[in-house]
């Protein structure tokens, strides 16, 4: 199968992308609901794929890369590894409040890859169902022989001046999550067998790391409340670190809560001894590829993010508050306060 053949039989799809999609989008809720497929004026098939904007609209555009070894083990499910490569860009676009309209795929493929036909259905199949969840239709990308690589680029809109920024977090401000932390890098640890899990924690866990959920929805309501935004991909403390850094302050989080925000050890029996609250802490803040957001809102906006994230359907946890001085804390019930290292995961630290 030549590159041409392959790209018409995997990733150009008749009819064009979004447009099966929108009366569906249509019926569902605000957050889900994709740009209208109008704005792709051209997809797959020229040099360029061509977009018009909304008036007033500017474009939000991100670009994650998934290299195999790095960001995905060689036996990752094909399937959810199409949707991981659109769910980590999609997260971008929902931590600036954008609405997705279209996204383009640089995909470097072994030989072996590109003559296994079910292995690249499987593949497209995942990316597909998640680009039409959201109404965002693959409109062009390159494809080239090489080690497994796929580079994605989403293009959304925001109106104009309403994206939530890293620079925007005021003293006195909540700092919020959406979800859940550390239960993607709980079953990393499983898969690489660091520790061992409960198959039912391992399952659940594994989805987190395997399926994130994009939080587009989120993000969309959060404009005009949120005050700062950004999505978890390398670890919350390493993450607000950028928030903190851009706005010129300092946060404290509350270290009952973060000991609490794993999913999979709050919704099912948890090995106590392995696992100790001070384990699951570390995991929860320094764990990475949770794509939640981590955002701020003054306090008088307390009520109004909790109505803005039950219209969104998701869950949201306040575990902590921005503060004057620089510096990242956990702090206990008794006022007790330790410093916690605003460090990311860095690929050439
Ligand atoms: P060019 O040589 O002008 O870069 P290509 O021959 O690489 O064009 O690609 C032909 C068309 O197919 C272009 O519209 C391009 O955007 C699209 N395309 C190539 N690879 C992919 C892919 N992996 N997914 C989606 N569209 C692709
Ligand atoms: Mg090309």
């Amino acid at each position: 199968m030549g590159e041409f053949e392959l790209i018409e039989r995997f990733f150009k799809r008749n009819p064009p992308p979004a447009q099966a999609q929108r009366a569906q989008a249509a019926t569902d809720s605000e957050a889900n609901q994709g740009a209208d497929a109008g704005r792709v004026v051209l997809g797959i098939g020229d040099d360029c794929a061509l977009l018009q904007p909304a008036p007033g609209q500017q474009l939000a555009i991100s670009t994650d890369m998934l290299v195999e070894g790095r960001h995905f083990l060689p036996s990752v499910d094909p399937a959810a590894l199409g949707h991981k490569a659109l769910a980590v860009n999609l997260s971008d676009l929902a931590a600036m409040g954008a609405r997705p309209l279209a996204f383009t795929l640089a995909l470097a493929l072994p030989p072996e890859r590109a003559r296994d036909e079910a292995w690249l259905a499987a593949l497209a199949g995942g990316l597909f169902a998640l680009a039409d969840a959201h109404g965002c239709p693959l409109v062009g990308g390159d494809t080239t022989a090489g080690p497994l690589n796929l580079c994605l680029t989403v293009f959304g809109e925001v109106p104009a001046g309403q994206a939530l920024r890293r620079d925007g977090a005021r003293p006195g401000d909540e700092l919020w999550v959406s979800g859940s932390l550390g239960d993607a890098r709980l079953a990393l640890g499983a898969l690489r067998g660091e520790w061992a899990l409960p198959p039912a924690v391992l399952a659940a866990a594994r989805q987190q790391l395997e399926r994130p959920t994009p939080r587009v929805a989120l993000g969309l309501v959060l404009r005009g409340i949120a005050s700062s935004a950004i999505d978890v991909s390398d670890g919350l403390a390493g993450d607000l670190g950028h928030i903190l850094k851009a706005s010129g302050t300092g946060a404290v989080i509350d270290t009952e809560i973060a000991s609490n925000m794993i999913a999979a050890c709050t919704h099912h029996t948890w090995p106590e001894s392995q696992f100790d609250s001070e384990t699951r802490r570390r995991l929860a803040l320094t764990g990475g590829d949770d794509y939640e957001l981590a955002f701020t809102a003054p306090p008088a906006r307390h009520q109004a993010v909790l109505a803005a994230a039950q219209a969104a359907q998701t869950p949201v946890t306040r575990i902590g508050r921005i503060e004057a001085s620089p510096g990242l804390w956990l702090a206990g019930a008794d006022g007790q306060r330790s410093p916690l290292a605003a460090r990311a995961f860095d690929h050439f630290g």
